[in-house]
């Protein structure tokens, strides 16, 4: 086979993966070798895009990463610093002339890429950059004008009805140089973190790829119908398997709509409402991608400048889920033990946040990105304008969840709230369904609410209608 490159570098960024890799794939037909790359950032304890939790499962997925390229006969070489930086010592030590890369949908990694593409010009590398973060990318999902969609039902439709990419052939060698040489893999203390305390599901490509079956075995059949209820594992939790790219969206896509074709066509729906939802995540890059201003303002512009209160100790109360409402302390109580919290409840504790303690959604944003493992910058910042009322598509200011009857209609019985919150574990179901008798609390450890829900709904009214009002 003729190659059209000598040594080409392959800079992983957000897809640790080896199977169904296009991009990786296609250096490995290219080049007559590959150097495997990450790039650690080199931030000191806090930052404000991720914290412990996501650092913890990045540092598995390296490890897992260097353990599957052993079985191509490659290696992951690791550097620290800024990417354009590092890769610049990288191309000199080894004489590289082509590098490869996922395009990133974030702000920040589009930047990073301009530097990067900057320097291959300079030292005359060739650079191969692909979108893959995504099945579609933004560009290929418009109105008939042409225009980004704004709304996300035609939005899906039309992502549905698009041919998909099949998965890509398996790379069976990947034929690296011995050198250069490689930092160590990474842990929380290469970046200055304290030990993770909470329990996250392992990280790396095989652990994905099995939890993606067990889902496919046991929950996509259903996965309409139970998908809103979080004492029950309805939904698939590949959400951090996406993030990092552990799990490539052709595959995905292709096992679910094969198994949609096997299934009774009475199951059906389900299979199909899957792939829909998969579609949402596509719509917030799209979002992303053609409206970067979401990042700093409300995406409806009507909406921006609404009067936010100044946080108070209710936001710690939140935080730390100590609010009175059992729905929203065991949702906020699941994200500190797990990195994770269900999507009904991620939208109950949002909108508790921005309507019934009318706080600027920015505060949930990066508390979300600071514990989810999932924290995905275009999805979180959709999620959390969507529950706010200023997003895209977002549901009406009007439209206000209350979480008592959230409670009655996804949590009956109470399960969820009593696996989060042990305080209420005796506690009869009911009594989650109904704001207390002022002064009665539901169980002795167990806080008051710390507002009236019924009021905050109506000051949240006046706020937005008042706004409004301003705009005219
Ligand atoms: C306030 C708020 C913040 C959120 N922040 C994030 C985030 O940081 N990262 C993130 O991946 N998701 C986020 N979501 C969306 C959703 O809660 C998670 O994707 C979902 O809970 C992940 O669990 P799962 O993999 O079992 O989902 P499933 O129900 O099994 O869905 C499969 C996949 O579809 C995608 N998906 C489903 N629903 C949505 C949605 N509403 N928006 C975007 N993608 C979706 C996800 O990639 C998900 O893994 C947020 C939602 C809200 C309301």
């Amino acid at each position: 086979m003729t190659h059209s490159y000598r040594l080409g570098i392959y800079w992983y960024r957000r897809d640790l993966r080896i199977s169904d890799h296009k991009i990786l794939q296609t250096a490995s037909q290219q080049c007559e070798a590959v150097l495997p790359c990450y790039i650690l950032s080199s931030w000191n304890k806090k930052h404000s895009w991720t914290g412990v939790n996501r650092q913890q499962f990045l540092c598995e997925c390296l490890q897992s990463l260097d353990a599957n390229l052993h079985t191509l006969g490659s290696r992951l070489v690791i550097r620290q610093g800024r990417a354009v930086d590092a890769l610049r010592k990288l191309i000199l030590e080894t004489g590289a002339d082509a590098l490869y890369f996922q395009q990133d949908p974030d702000p920040f990694g589009k930047s990073v890429e301009k530097d990067v593409h900057r320097l291959c010009d300079e030292l005359g590398v060739k650079v191969h950059a692909m979108h893959d973060v995504s099945l579609h990318s933004p560009e290929q999902i418009l109105t008939g004008g042409q225009q980004p969609y704004r709304v996300y039902n035609p939005y899906s439709k039309n992502w549905l009805a698009q041919p998909k990419e099949k998965p890509v052939a398996k790379i069976l060698r990947l034929h690296t140089p011995p050198l250069p040489t490689s930092e160590p893999m990474p842990s929380l203390a290469t970046w200055g973190l304290d030990a993770c305390s909470a329990q996250l599901l392992p990280g790396g490509e095989k652990a994905a790829r099995e939890r993606f079956r067990t889902a496919l075995e046991q929950r996509i059949a259903s996965y309409a119908e139970k998908r809103d209820l979080p004492a029950i594992d309805g939904t698939t939790r590949i959400s951090q398997d996406l993030r990092f790219g552990l799990l490539s969206l052709r595959t995905i896509y292709e096992i679910t709509q094969q198994a949609m074709l096997d299934a009774p066509p009475a199951a059906r729906s389900n299979h199909h409402t899957y792939l829909k939802e998969l579609a949402w995540r596509e719509f917030y890059f799209a979002i992303l991608h053609f409206f970067p201003e979401v990042l700093e303002q409300e995406f409806s512009a009507s909406w921006r400048g609404l009067p936010w209160d100044e946080p108070d100790e209710k936001l710690h109360a939140w935080q730390e889920g100590c609010t009175g409402f059992p729905i929203v302390d065991a949702g906020m109580r699941e994200l500190l033990a797990t990195g994770h919290m269900h999507n009904r409840v991620r939208m109950i504790v949002a909108m508790f946040l921005t309507k019934d303690l009318h706080y600027d959604w920015r505060l949930g944003e990066s508390w979300f990105m600071q514990h989810l493992i999932d924290g995905e910058i275009a999805s979180n910042n959709g999620g959390w304008q969507w529950s706010a009322g200023t997003g895209a598509d977002a549901a009406p200011y009007f439209r206000i969840q209350n979480p008592w009857s959230q409670t009655q209609r996804f949590d009956p019985q109470g399960t969820y709230i009593k696996r989060w919150v042990p305080e209420l574990v005796h506690v009869p179901a009911k009594l989650f369904q109904a704001a207390p008798e002022k002064g009665h609390p539901i169980a002795p450890d167990y806080p008051l609410p710390i507002v009236d829900h019924n009021t905050e709904r109506l000051r949240t009214l006046e706020i937005f209608q008042k706004h409004k009002n301003q705009q005219r």
